[in-house]
């Protein structure tokens, strides 16, 4: 396996421009879409299969009678633990040798298991394709030399593209920075390759909670919480039966009295 690549962005520097949202439609020849009114500047509310980078906008009280602009280019993480993958019953989700995940549109069948498994909400539907759709982490640049067309149209620096162990570094030494400055909430999210879901490979900076960016705060695969649900299931179960079985045994008793 080649080393693994990562993409990190860093909301700190982002002005909410959307060069990324429009440099990916364009590199990936995704089709024009009605624009959508959320209340903010962004367009559109979510992930489509049209728009795999997403600017969301976020307006947080600053308790002093004001707003703070929260902004995040999201895109899908590229989770070592990917749902979506371990979803897919045809194998057209499948891992790059750089760590990627990529979808085979070609081996897709529509089935959409993936999108229901997904912790980020992040693949789409095509309905005139029939398959599923999300960020390819630019697969055909990254085989050519190139970074994501994200990345390179970022005018921040805000969305940084190389090898994961290299952007790691890059990235606590920023949280460290910031704190310094007084932003003593900045934390990285996905950075951790012990934590959830085994680290993600597009990870971010945030300036707050990640609740405050809609984010889960310890995302974990659909299919793990389907065990504990079921083991609760089989639990309650068993409870019921012997609370019958009680009930039955003290009527038994009454009966013969
Ligand atoms: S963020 Fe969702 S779509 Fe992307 S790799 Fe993780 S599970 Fe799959
Ligand atoms: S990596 Fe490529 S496909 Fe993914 S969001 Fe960026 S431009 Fe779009
Ligand atoms: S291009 Fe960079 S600065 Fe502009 S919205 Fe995207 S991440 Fe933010």
């Amino acid at each position: 396996m080649a080393r693994t690549l990562a993409m990190f962005t860093d909301i700190s520097l982002c002005i909410g421009c959307r060069a990324c949202q429009v440099a990916c439609k364009q590199w990936n020849q995704l089709a024009p879409e009605e624009p959508e009114w959320t209340g903010t500047y962004q367009n559109h509310h979510d992930f489509t299969d049209k728009s795999y980078r997403l600017v969301r906008f976020f307006e947080q009280p600053d308790g002093k009678g004001s707003l703070t602009w929260h902004l995040m280019s999201d895109v899908c993480k590229h989770c070592a633990q990917a749902g979506c993958l371990e979803a897919c019953p045809t194998g057209a989700i499948y891992r790059t040798e750089y760590g990627t995940v990529n979808i085979n549109q070609d081996i897709c069948n529509g089935c959409r298991y993936c999108v229901s498994a997904c912790p980020f909400g992040v693949v789409a539907f095509n309905e005139e394709t029939g398959t599923a759709n999300k960020c390819t982490f630019c697969n055909d640049r990254i085989h050519n030399g190139l970074g994501p067309a994200c990345a390179k149209a970022c005018p921040t620096a805000s969305i940084k593209f190389g090898y994961r162990d290299e952007l790691a570094t890059t990235a606590r030494k920023r949280v460290e920075e910031l704190r310094k400055m007084g932003f003593n909430e900045a934390q990285l999210y996905g950075e951790d390759q012990s934590g959830a879901l085994g680290g993600l490979n597009a990870f971010f900076l945030l300036l707050g909670k990640p609740s405050i960016y809609g984010l889960p705060e310890n995302p974990k695969l659909p299919q793990r919480n389907v065990v504990v649900d079921s083991l609760l299931a089989i639990g309650s179960a068993v409870l019921i039966g012997l609370g019958a079985v009680m009930t039955f045994r003290n009527r038994g008793g009454t009966g013969g009295a």
